[in-house]
């Protein structure tokens, strides 16, 4: 089928949620994507994050296709190995000593959610269930994740929302200190927020609200759904604060494109008990599989320094291009980077990228934010900024003319 063709058919059938880019990628490999009428992308936005190892990486492909021939699913009524050896490679990697797997990042979500709740009922004794959460945060989609999320915009049509949340503007700690009272049971943040256009929680306000945590007996989630599996040149991004969580979710980078997330905890929050939480997919033989992956391509290819280091070229580049282009922020850390223009233009920008055959992400009028796969290469990098370059002088001249 042509990209029209199936445009055609997303319209008359699929549920009108998102205005897509007309390009039906067709085909993936290392950082290229093809679209259906057979024209060639560099990939700078990975699925949104997800596509780590880039496209095709042989040995997650090897990995899938391995764990396909022998059993794809059998449910946690059974023991997975896969499952367990994950949790125990997801907890050896971080702060956590229990995982549960899940499908998702707002599952994910909804899990930490859940465990906070418990957590105050089993270890405080008490029913507690207020959580706070940041302005421009995004933490998903469904009901709970929702109304975690602190933008109006998303959760209008659907109200009312499940009840307990709290919103503070980031990096402000007297704003949190004063929305904890009694009945909070958990402050949940990104460190660095991605949908809402990257914008960093200080190191400084992380330390602050994990000392604040401890202070008011309060667990401390990050969603590190975006952030986590070495995409800001950290294996996780608390490691760049070094103020710990209790509870941490993953999901997007995690299968390297097979669906699954995770929620990981410490002795002390992993306070399910049977019959409190589960899910049919969760954690099932083909996912784990990918997962492990793409766990060991991480260390094998050394994609934590990678994601750093292309990441400060990328930034460079960047900052390099803001002195005579409308560029008048970059943010973000190792991969995940975004620049915000000083004039409307981020869809102009994206339609140049796309014409020059470079995939990016604009979020709002003003802000690009670019996710490559963590094994982008040095060139790779540079013809990536050669084009933003070039789209950024067209849309920059189309805004003066
Ligand atoms: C994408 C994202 C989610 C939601 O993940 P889904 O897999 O789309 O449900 C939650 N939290 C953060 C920080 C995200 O970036």
């Amino acid at each position: 089928m042509t990209n029209r063709e199936i445009a055609g058919l997303t319209e008359q059938y699929s549920m009108y949620i998102i205005d897509r880019i007309p390009s039906a990628l067709v085909r993936g490999e290392g950082r290229r994507v093809w679209d259906a009428d057979g024209q060639e992308y560099l990939d700078f936005v990975a699925g949104l994050a997800v596509n780590g190892l880039g496209h095709n990486h042989p040995k997650l492909t090897a990995a899938i296709c391995e764990q396909a021939k022998a059993i794809l699913h059998s449910s946690n009524l059974y023991l997975i190995e896969q499952q367990a050896r994950l949790a125990q490679a997801l907890c050896e990697a971080s702060f956590a000593d229990k995982a549960f797997i899940c499908n998702s990042g707002t599952e994910a979500v909804e899990g930490a959610i859940k465990l906070a709740r418990k957590w105050a009922r089993k270890r405080l004794g008490q029913p507690k269930s207020g959580i706070v959460t940041a302005l421009k945060s995004f933490h998903g989609r469904t009901l709970a994740a929702l109304a975690a999320t602190g933008q109006e915009k998303f959760q209008a049509n659907f109200t009312p929302m499940p009840a307990g949340f709290r919103y503070v503007p980031n990096n402000d700690l007297a704003a949190l200190e004063e929305a904890i009272d009694e009945g909070t049971c958990a402050v949940m943040l990104e460190p660095i927020q991605g949908e809402s256009g990257v914008y960093p929680a200080e190191d400084e306000y992380l330390r602050g609200v994990r000392a604040l945590c401890d202070d008011r007996e309060l667990l401390l989630i990050y969603d590190e759904v975006q952030t986590g599996l070495a995409r800001t040149g950290r294996m996780f991004c608390y490691e760049h604060s070094g103020a710990v969580p209790d509870v941490m979710t993953l999901a997007k980078g995690l299968g390297g494109g097979v669906p699954i997330g995770a929620v990981l905890a410490t002795d002390e929050a992993a306070v399910f008990e049977p019959s409190d939480h589960g899910s049919t997919f969760g954690g099932n033989h083909l996912a784990c599989a990918a997962a492990l992956a793409v766990l060991e391509v991480i260390q094998e290819e050394g994609l934590v320094t990678a994601a750093q280091e292309r990441g400060e070229q990328l930034a460079a580049g960047l900052e390099a291009m803001a002195a005579d282009s409308p560029i008048a922020e970059v943010r973000g850390k190792g991969l995940m980077l975004a620049f915000e223009l000083a004039v409307d233009g981020a869809k102009q920008v994206h339609r140049a990228c796309l014409e020059r055959g470079l995939l990016v992400n604009p979020i709002g009028d003003r802000i690009v934010r670019l996710l490559p796969p963590l094994t982008v290469t040095e060139a790779e990098c540079e013809e990536g900024l050669g084009i933003l370059r070039e789209a950024l002088g067209e849309a920059l001249s189309a805004e003066v003319s």
